[in-house]
């Protein structure tokens, strides 16, 4: 961890003022506590992407190829042609800014190479300095710069202050996603090696083991096999789980974090229950996977070709369990993947024919917009199960909680889910509260540790980042008493309790599927004294 300040002086050090000159001459100070350590060279080697070596981006050497130069132009020059968007966004940004104080990390900062349309400018300046005729000629004077060694190493440290969350994107009246800019520059970084720790040893676990963490298959099983336990503990039924199951009819992959870090595994104690339930009242055939045991994407944060790598193990392992369609859980960036990439990225054969378009066995409905992923989130499977009077719910086991729901940007903007979550919030909580409309829905704030930056050592970054997001918290916090944020997302679950105890002291973090474990209730089971933490349910504390 870096030397965090406290939240007051970390926020009475933010400076809008724009800095005097030419944004082409601000010098580059690449400060603790704002960046990742740089890749682990055995995680690099292990999924084979270029130039593996130990590296620190504090030192001058950062020991890149000699032709480094001729590599990224090159892997810019094919994305160029292989891109239709990348080019499009190269070429018409007209500066209105109109971006420009929508970026959480900008917010948080104040550093203007944080504003959206600048962070995009540092690739667009080299794209008109190498490879547009004015930029070449004019250079500066047509905004074009060259592509020297300070140029590449404030791309490194740029773009990975971007939590590729896409907020930006709904605010460019010409509909240029900064995300996607921050992306290429990603990739175009690994191909000479640059790359975060926090991204390239998830991937290579990911692709060894099949979940970020590197857990092997039986300890993936004994963790879930001890939150069974727990569930016995609390309400008298053990839910037995299927695991690798052939035939079952759905194949259930959620992140690894819901299975391996608090608060996240009370949500995946809510999945068990869910599970269990259906299977009791209606026979449900649901299966866990042990190999591909992680529904996020770190190869997304990498380059196109790592994601794809990584999406395929899904898919691969519903073929070898003839499973018709998976269920997934609450993830972010698993459901960005699923919903921008897929389609294109892997053709229109590559869901394997025995897969179906999903239909929920119970309730008969087709969802049809994942005819072509095969993959329904798991928000649309418990509200379609609510809405047709499936589930028995007794909201008021969560009236200790006073909620607020963070919309989690990529199912938000990246998939469309807004009412789904909200709806099932709304059947298992008698307390909920909107954040401000401006923070919320499409406009939601990122938790600012997205797309691989939830590290330690770039908790300033971090923090700076949350602001935004910890300030609408706040709000609601003050003005309802609200005391637990909901979210979708494995990384948000990550990332929020360090978050709001800083900003926000007094307000936890839960999934939005450990609501509906704490509410549901089983024919004939125990009444229960506590709920899936083991604290008191309301009206129980004293017993
Ligand atoms: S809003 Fe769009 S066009 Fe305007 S500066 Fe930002 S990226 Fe450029
Ligand atoms: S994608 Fe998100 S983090 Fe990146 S520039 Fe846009 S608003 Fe900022």
């Amino acid at each position: 961890m870096s030397n965090l300040p406290k939240a007051d002086e970390l926020a009475s050090k933010i400076d809008y003022m724009p800095p005097k000159g030419d944004w082409m001459d601000l010098p580059l100070e690449i400060k603790e506590g704002r960046y990742c350590y740089a890749s682990n060279p055995k995680s690099v080697e292990y999924v084979g992407l270029p130039n593996p070596r130990s590296w620190n981006p504090l030192d001058d050497d950062w020991k890149l190829p000699e032709n480094w130069q001729e590599i990224i132009l090159n892997g810019m020059r094919e994305r160029l042609d292989r891109f239709r968007t990348f080019k499009v966004f190269m070429d018409v940004c007209v500066r209105c800014g109109a971006c420009a104080d929508k970026c959480h990390f900008f917010i948080g900062s104040g550093d203007p190479r944080n504003m959206p349309v600048l962070r995009a400018e540092l690739l667009r300046s080299v794209y008109r300095g190498e490879f547009t005729k004015a930029g070449k000629i004019l250079g500066r004077f047509a905004g074009g710069r060259k592509l020297t060694l300070s140029v590449l190493k404030e791309w490194w440290y740029y773009f990975f202050q971007c939590s590729e969350c896409r907020r930006c994107s709904v605010f460019c009246p010409y509909g240029i996603d900064t995300a996607e800019i921050t992306i290429m520059g990603r990739e175009l970084l690994n191909l000479v090696g640059l790359n975060i720790d926090w991204i390239a040893t998830p991937v290579a676990n990911c692709y060894r083991t099949g979940n970020h963490l590197g857990i092997q298959p039986h300890a993936f099983k004994d963790m879930i096999d001890f939150f069974c336990e727990d569930i016995e503990e609390i309400t008298g039924i053990l839910p037995e789980p299927s695991f690798n199951e052939k035939g079952a009819d759905i194949l259930f992959i959620t992140p690894s974090g819901d299975v391996f870090a608090d608060p996240g595994t009370y949500t995946c104690m809510g999945y068990l229950i869910l599970f269990e339930y259906l299977k009791r009242e209606y026979g449900l055939k649901v299966t866990w996977s042990t190999y591909a045991s992680e529904g996020g994407n770190f190869g997304f944060f990498t380059s196109h070709e790592t994601m794809k790598r990584l999406n395929s193990k899904m898919y691969m392992e519903a073929e070898r369990l003839g499973a018709k369609w998976i269920l997934g859980g609450e993830c972010g960036h698993m459901w960005r993947v699923i919903n921008q990439y897929m389609d294109t990225m892997n053709g229109p054969e590559y869901q394997k024919s025995h897969m179906e378009t999903p239909v929920n066995p119970i309730t008969g409905t087709v969802f049809e917009h994942a005819a072509s992923t095969k993959m329904v989130h798991i928000c649309e499977f418990t509200a379609d199960l609510i809405k047709h009077g499936k589930l028995n719910l007794d909201k008021s086991r969560n009236d200790n909680i006073k909620l607020t729901y963070h919309d989690s940007c990529n199912p938000a903007r990246g998939m469309g889910l807004l009412d789904e979550p909200r709806y099932v919030i709304k059947n298992t909580c008698n307390h909920f509260y909107e954040m401000p409309e401006n923070t919320i829905r499409e406009q939601t704030f990122c938790c600012g540790g997205g797309s691989g930056l939830n590290a330690g050592e770039d908790d300033e970054l971090r923090m700076m980042g949350g602001l935004p997001r910890a300030n609408a918290v706040k709000y609601v916090h003050e003005k309802h008493g609200v005391n637990t944020l909901g979210c979708i997302c494995a990384i948000d679950r990550a990332v929020f309790p360090d978050l709001l105890d800083y900003w926000v002291p007094g307000v936890g973090v839960t999934g939005i599927h450990e609501l509906v474990g704490n509410a549901l209730v089983f024919p004939n089971e125990q009444e229960r004294e506590t709920d899936l933490r083991g604290e008191p349910l309301p009206g129980k504390e004293d017993e």
